[in-house]
């Protein structure tokens, strides 16, 4: 600790870097003067930035109870307009001939409001849809206007979905039909000859090309979807067999999603532009080349090909793939195509923060140690506290053992009833305090040592908070992604205290015990000390991307309140949208049971109760209003 950090004198400065702000907020995220998070949808014009507390205290006023997962839809708008106008300047500098049409994939975040701004924000650079399913067609079909747009099918197809599709071309729309199995060919073909509609027909190929990062094993050789070469060309054969080679109009991969290493991009589109190279030759008319999704999201801010991160900018990307479109394709005299890309992820995932506030801490206790122990202590608790009284830093992994092993014993020997409860509780103090010291030494220490890697966070605060992991972040526990998780306010204060988060899920998967950190991934998380009777809020940041529908009802946790904010230019902002989250009755419902019929059960068991003596006529009344409010409540913790 510098002399600032001990006199308390905490800036603004050193909250950005210790909670890596500016490297994972994208410019739309940063610290007031007021030590508050900023949201400024227009990165540069920082006087329509908007306190994420004056939210906070708008949505409680108007009644809405944390957690609250806020949306806001200039950051959607914003992160529209940079991918395209990222594609349209690497299109204008390299002089690429062909355009750029993005879509969105649905599957991304599913929820109407998503997709329907998506619609109405894309529109100015003709920006389209991608469905996986029926579903998502359906969906896709009642917001799209757009002519210009793609609306691509990937995805199994039945029939319905491929007369949906078809009928979609009729009405204009450039919809393709992307062919991720053989057999779907000639159910595409039957139908269009029913329906007497020219299909626009793509094919998913799989690539050689392979990358690293959790989300990628749909590319590669062995990847589930898409053609093979073989297959390909037999696909290609049967089209010009049947004279509809002019139908065959894209082609597309996907290496999967959030890729963090820029050369694995640009190998798999000098391969699909290789393959697409072909195809013309072929004699097919081509014409858009569909790079799928993968454009990662810098989580941690570390701008590096680490899981969570990517080693690229969004303009390098753009650049680089064009690039490399161009060369291949020139050297082999093909004329551009429109390029497609599906990014999700990026599209989505600033847009939305989940606020939640903190309903109590566990902290950790360093308990003193006493002058000396008992002449007639056992040896293993004198030899504990040797320990403790002989460490220091040349010896601390040793005494880190040591302390580990005469606790093991000492509580062996309490199970065996050779020592009381009462020195069980000394030695549980001398262990700790000893844990402790060793912890703080370690700090002095040059090179990491592995045993004591995870020591902070055996000795860090717990803090309870008013979330499900499971509902709200559920990436976080299924494969361990991280997202930026940093205090809303107080941030001219010092955060004092180390500590994990625990959701209210009672679930001992429940909780978050790493966090982002620019060079490593950190145990703890640096955390104000709660005051009296104060709120204390939390964001966790950049969950707009898949979190939402992956999320499930661990615990009968349902659905947050959801707002939607758009940010003015002056600086005010509108809560354009509320959507309550579910109540109790609502979440038991999915599982079943009928909210009515539990209140007919519960009145007849309070009933027996007044029959037994147990309670009055008047108090069953009061007993059944307090179930009722149950039912009817949020699934959180209420005020
Ligand atoms: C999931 C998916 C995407 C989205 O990928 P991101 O990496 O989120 O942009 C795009 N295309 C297909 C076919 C997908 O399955």
């Amino acid at each position: 600790m510098n002399k600032a950090e001990l006199l308390g004198r905490w800036t603004r400065e050193k909250s950005e870097e210790l909670y890596g702000i500016k490297n994972w907020g994208a410019g739309y995220f940063a610290i007031s003067n007021k030590g508050e998070v900023l949201v400024n949808p227009y990165k540069d014009n920082d006087s329509a930035a908007i306190s994420l507390m004056d939210i906070i205290t708008g949505v409680r006023e108007r009644g809405l109870d944390m957690p609250v997962l806020l949306r806001f839809e200039n950051l959607l708008d914003s992160q529209i307009s940079y991918l395209n106008d990222s594609f349209n300047d690497a299109i204008r500098k390299l002089n690429y001939k062909g355009e750029y049409r993005g879509v969105y994939p649905i599957k991304v975040n599913q929820q109407q409001q998503v997709v329907e701004e998506v619609t109405k924000f894309g529109q100015r650079y003709h920006h389209g849809l991608e469905v996986g399913s029926k579903a998502e067609l359906v969906a896709a079909l009642s917001l799209m206007k757009d002519k210009e747009a793609c609306l691509i099918c990937n995805g199994y197809k039945d029939e319905e979905f491929i007369d949906l599709g078809l009928y979609a071309v009729k009405m204009g729309f450039k919809c393709f039909f992307v062919i991720e199995i053989p057999d779907e060919l000639d159910i595409i073909l039957e139908r269009s000859r029913a329906l007497g509609v020219k299909p626009n027909i793509g094919i998913r190929i799989k690539l050689s090309a392979k990358a690293s990062g959790h989300w990628t094993e749909s590319g590669g050789d062995r990847s589930i979807f898409g053609l093979n070469v073989s297959q390909l060309i037999s696909m290609v054969d049967t089209l010009k067999e049947k004279n509809m080679l002019d139908s065959l109009k894209l082609l597309h991969y996907h290496l999967g999603s959030q890729i963090p290493n820029i050369r694995d991009i640009r190998s798999a589109v000098l391969e699909a532009a290789r393959v697409y190279t072909e195809l013309v030759k072929e004699g097919a008319s081509m014409g858009y080349l569909d790079l799928g999704g993968g454009l990662a999201v810098d989580y941690d801010g570390s701008n590096t090909n680490y899981t969570n991160s990517r080693n690229y900018t969004v303009e390098e990307y753009c650049s680089d793939i064009v690039e490399a479109v161009m060369t291949v394709l020139d050297s082999g005299n093909v004329p551009h195509p429109i390029i497609v890309t599906e990014s999700g992820r990026t599209t989505v995932a600033y847009y939305s923060v989940l606020l939640f506030n903190v309903l109590d801490v566990e902290k950790f206790e360093e308990y003193d140690v006493p002058d000396k122990v008992d002449e007639n202590a056992s040896e293993q608790i004198k030899n504990l506290y040797d320990v403790n009284r002989n460490l220091n830093l040349k010896n601390i992994q040793e005494c880190y053992n040591d302390a580990l092993y005469y606790r093991d014993e000492i509580r062996d020997m309490f199970k065996h009833g050779r020592i009381s409860l009462r020195e069980r509780s000394l030695s549980e103090k001398i262990f700790w305090n000893t844990i402790s010291q060793i912890a703080r030494e370690k700090k002095k220490l040059k090179h990491a040592l592995p045993d004591l890697e995870d020591i902070e966070s055996a000795i860090a605060d717990i803090y309870y908070c008013n979330f499900s992991v499971f509902q709200s972040i559920p990436d976080s526990w299924a494969i361990d992604q991280l997202f930026p998780i940093m205090p809303v306010h107080r941030l001219l204060e010092l955060p004092r205290r180390n500590a994990v988060i625990a959701d209210i899920t009672c679930d001992c998967d429940g909780k978050i015990d790493r966090f982002i950190d620019l060079h490593d991934v950190r145990t703890t998380l640096p955390l104000h000390e709660m005051k009296n009777g104060d709120n204390y809020y939390l964001g966790i940041f950049l969950v707009g991307a898949y979190q939402e529908t992956l999320g499930d009802l661990h615990n009968l946790f349902g659905d947050t309140n959801v707002v939607s904010v758009r940010i003015n230019a002056d600086g005010n902002y509108d809560l354009v949208k509320e959507i309550h989250g579910d109540s109790v009755a609502d979440v038991l419902s999915y599982v079943e049971f009928d909210p009515k019929d539990m209140l007919v059960r519960f009145r007849a068991t309070a009933e027996e109760a007044i029959r037994d003596g147990l309670i009055s006529a008047s108090e069953r009344r009061e007993i059944m209003q307090a179930y009722d409010y149950g039912l009817r409540g949020y699934t959180y913790y209420e005020r």
